[in-house]
């Protein structure tokens, strides 16, 4: 009988020694018994999720983890900014990372980030969304500071076009030009769009203000980094899974989205430091008795990553074990649960690295190895050695008795 499948993954969580721990890495350092049992109950490893010293951006990371091939999936930023400020992406739309930048009269880039503007920026992206022009659906979001996202959506768009943001300053932004023939539509709404934007923010309240109070007007849109959204298969067209997935962080619950997964919002999940962990559990849990798989993200661990803050992580460490005890408890007979993590984020790099993550697979049938500690050291020594990001999904399948045989 097919078994359902539990994936955690601790987003960040791998690290590198820290010499204030003793040279042990915050994992190591952090009393972790549920992760201790796990490891010693169950079947461990690494992964390199990309390929060895690639380091993963958690879009790839995620997308490798589902078993895509993120190399094919991948083709621009553009798509999966969008979906990290929130916006749904469906395939065929064309995305595009954007700055709020400063023009002066002539059109002559006088600041590319609009004096690093912080606020105002969603009333001036709210004046953006929701355009039509030539039948093609104009959205506009803004991101964190200056930057925004542009995503264009009607059948047929291309995503062979060049930046209109000549990424210097002193001049007048590009023209859109098309690389292909089936690349003209987008090209002229791009263009339109740009023009646009200096119409409806020119004198929009918000940048009013910001003249008023000597600050630089961001008064221009400047696309760049167009990616169209790929068709990704999902879980259900693959293999016929009912899946679902709880994140807290916006571009992860986009990427669990589009691979065809339910995603869950869990009261509590924030996807900051204060997440509730064990609320995500528990929902996980309750997502498992009517969903094949189940998918959860815990963000906590890789924004400790990227402050530099070993000891936040020893924190984030303990509370995840604590929680996966309840896990640990409640599993569904037969179900075959695997916690990893998608990516090193380690202290002294803040930021993420190409270092292995450990992973442990536990569950009915799973061969035991000698492994006795969940740590990057320990779990290198276990049965299932290294395996790669796109492994980890047929070797759950395989243990949870959903795999097609290869050949007769
Ligand atoms: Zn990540
Ligand atoms: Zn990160």
């Amino acid at each position: 009988m097919p078994e359902r499948i539990l994936v955690v993954v601790c987003d960040g969580l791998g690290d590198r020694p820290v010499s204030g721990f003793g040279n042990r890495t915050p994992l190591q350092a952090a009393a972790r018994p549920a992760l201790n049992f796990l490891a010693r109950n169950g079947a461990c490893g690494i992964l390199d999720i990309i390929a060895p010293g690639v380091r993963p951006g958690s879009d790839t990371a995620h997308l490798a983890l589902f078993g895509h091939d993120p190399f094919k999936v991948y083709t621009g930023r553009g798509p999966f900014e969008a979906m990290g400020v929130g916006m749904e992406v469906r395939p065929g739309d064309v995305a595009f990372r954007c700055n709020f930048s400063t023009v002066d009269d002539r059109l002559n880039i006088v600041d590319r980030r609009a004096g690093r503007i912080r606020e105002g920026t969603a009333e001036l992206a709210r004046a953006l969304d929701g355009w039509e022009f030539e039948g093609v659906e104009v959205h506009f979001k803004e991101g964190t500071e200056h930057r925004g996202v542009l995503l264009l959506r009607a059948p047929g768009l291309s995503s062979l076009v060049s930046d209109p943001d000549p990424h210097q300053e002193g001049v007048r932004p590009h023209e859109c030009e098309p690389k292909a023939p089936e690349a003209a539509l987008t090209a002229r709404v791009v263009n339109a769009f740009v023009k646009r934007s200096t119409e409806v923010l020119r004198d929009h309240p918000v940048n009013r203000a910001r003249r008023r109070a000597g600050e630089r007007p961001a008064n221009i849109v400047l696309p760049r980094g167009a990616g169209i959204m790929p068709h990704i298969p999902t879980f259900r067209e693959r293999f016929g899974m009912k899946c679902a997935a709880i994140a807290g962080v916006a571009l992860v619950k986009g990427i669990c989205r589009v691979s065809g997964m339910e995603v869950i919002d869990v009261k509590g999940a924030t996807g900051g430091l204060d997440t509730d962990i064990e609320a995500k559990l528990r929902a996980a849990l309750k997502a498992l008795e009517s969903n094949d798989l189940v998918f959860v993200n815990i963000k906590a661990a890789d924004l400790c990553g990227h402050d530099g803050d070993p000891n936040g992580k020893v924190k984030v460490a303990k509370r995840i074990d604590r929680a996966m005890s309840l896990v640990k408890k409640a599993l569904p007979e037969g179900a075959i649960l695997a916690l990893t993590s998608d990516h090193s984020t380690p202290c002294c790099v803040k930021d993420h690295t190409g270092d292995p993550v450990p992973l442990v697979i536990y569950g009915k049938g799973v061969r035991a190895d000698r492994v006795r500690t969940f740590d990057e050291i320990a779990c290198a020594e276990g049965g299932l050695g290294r395996l790669r990001g796109v492994d980890l999904l047929p070797v759950l399948m395989d243990l949870a008795g959903r795999a097609e045989k290869f050949g007769a």
